[in-house]
C-alpha cells in the first residue's frame, strides 16, 4: 500500500493511505487542496496542492473531485438590460423563445 507522508499542524509528521485523503482540484485541475483526518488527533486538515503534489496524489490513486470556479456575478448592465426587456410587451414570449430551443413558440 502506498504511504503518503504530510504533516499535521498538532502532530508534525503523519502518514496516511491514499484511502485517507481527498484531492479537491479547482479551475483547470492541475491545483487545488487536499484534506485529510489526522490519525493522531483526529482533527481535520486541509493543505493547498500545488501542480507537483497534485500529480503524485493523483498518481498514487488518491479519489479527487472537481471544483469549477464561481460563475461572475449578476452585474449591474445584467439587471439594466433585465428591466429593459420587462418594459417589452413581449418580454415573456422573448424569455421563452430565447437561445437554439425546437420546441415552437406556445405564442406564435
Ligand atoms: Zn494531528
Amino acid at each position: 500500500m502506498t504511504t503518503i507522508k504530510t504533516t499535521c499542524d498538532q502532530c508534525g509528521e503523519v502518514h496516511l493511505g491514499t484511502s485517507d485523503i481527498a484531492l479537491e482540484l479547482e479551475g483547470r485541475g492541475d491545483e487545488g487542496t487536499y484534506r485529510f483526518v489526522c490519525p493522531e488527533c483526529f482533527s481535520i486538515q486541509r493543505r493547498p496542492a500545488s501542480q507537483r503534489v497534485v500529480s503524485v496524489l493523483l498518481a498514487t490513486g488518491v479519489s479527487y473531485e472537481v471544483t469549477l470556479a464561481p460563475a461572475s456575478p449578476i452585474n449591474q448592465s445584467d439587471l439594466d438590460r433585465f428591466v429593459q426587456q420587462l418594459a417589452s410587451d413581449d418580454w415573456f414570449e422573448k424569455l421563452v423563445t430565447y437561445g437554439d430551443s425546437a420546441e415552437p413558440s406556445p405564442f406564435s
